[in-house]
């Protein structure tokens, strides 16, 4: 079936993203960041249908050396690269904008809106009919809080995650007819470790009151819609942000 590079999956929705991609018959190569021993057991979980490779998705030449390591996979196995997802990401903490430091606004967007673009810009090089690719299909993990701007703790991510937005639909509108498809997820309130940045350990289900389903979303209600995506069953479907939000 070929082989989906996912960034950010060794916890939370990544890892949900690598598991659905795995029990859906993929071969997955994911990057892990600081956490080599959780990108591990994901590793052992999934009976030699994922590999994991380290990669800070600020640093380019750390995204090229994890495309170069996709080249000899399809090298080795034959499978070619059919899928991208754009999954890591981080908040940079909570602070209003008046009193966000410049490096933690260059870190959110070194790691959110450039990592997310060098390696659409890399997967479009192997998957573009018009380059000799098979096509492909790329998703983009975005939020709600683009949509709603983090007024209050985090306007810093949500112009990020606003980035995300247009890189997509952009994106999709540019690659469209050289067969690759790009879209995103945007998730609301899912219960993973990224909220711990908040220092306030009851803050997401605090948060699930403002929700119309009453609950946070789970990782693997996230990766569902992913899934989705990658497969062909998704494929009249281009330049969408698809929220999984709870209603939110
Ligand atoms: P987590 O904080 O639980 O996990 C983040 C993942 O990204 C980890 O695998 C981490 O690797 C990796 N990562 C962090 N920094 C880097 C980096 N510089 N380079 C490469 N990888 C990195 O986050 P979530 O699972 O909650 O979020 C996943 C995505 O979904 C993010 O893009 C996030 O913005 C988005 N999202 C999440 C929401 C939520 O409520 N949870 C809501 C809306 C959007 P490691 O563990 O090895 O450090």
């Amino acid at each position: 079936m070929g082989t989906i590079l996912i960034t950010g999956g060794s916890r939370g929705i990544g890892a949900a993203i690598v598991k659905r991609a795995v029990a859906d018959g993929h071969s997955v190569l994911f990057t892990y960041h600081s956490d080599r021993a959780a990108a591990d057991r994901l590793v052992a979980e999934c009976d030699g249908r994922a590999q994991a490779t380290r990669c800070d998705v600020a640093d380019p030449a750390q995204i090229a050396a994890v495309f170069a390591l996709a080249d000899s996979l399809k090298a080795r196995t034959g499978e070619p690269l059919t899928g991208l997802v754009n999954n890591a990401g981080i908040t940079g903490g909570f602070a209003r904008v008046a009193d966000l430091p410049i490096d933690t606004l260059r870190g959110v967007l070194a790691t959110n809106v450039e990592g997310c673009f060098v390696a659409a810009q890399l997967a479009v090089q192997r998957l573009s009919t018009a380059r000799g690719g098979a096509g492909g299909s790329i998703v983009n993990l975005s939020s709600q809080a683009a949509r709603l701007g983090g007024g209050g703790e985090w306007v810093h991510y949500a112009a990020s995650k606003a980035a995300v937005d247009a890189l997509t639909i952009g994106l999709a509108r540019e690659v469209g007819r050289e067969g690759i498809r790009v879209n995103a997820v945007s998730p609301g309130l899912i219960d993973t470790d990224i909220h711990a940045t908040a220092g306030d350990p009851d803050r997401v289900h605090r948060l699930a009151d403002g929700v119309p389903l009453g609950r946070p979303g789970a990782a693997v209600e996230v990766a569902d819609a992913v899934a989705w995506l990658l497969s062909d069953r998704s494929s009249y479907v281009t330049g969408t942000i698809i929220p999984v939000s709870g209603g939110r």
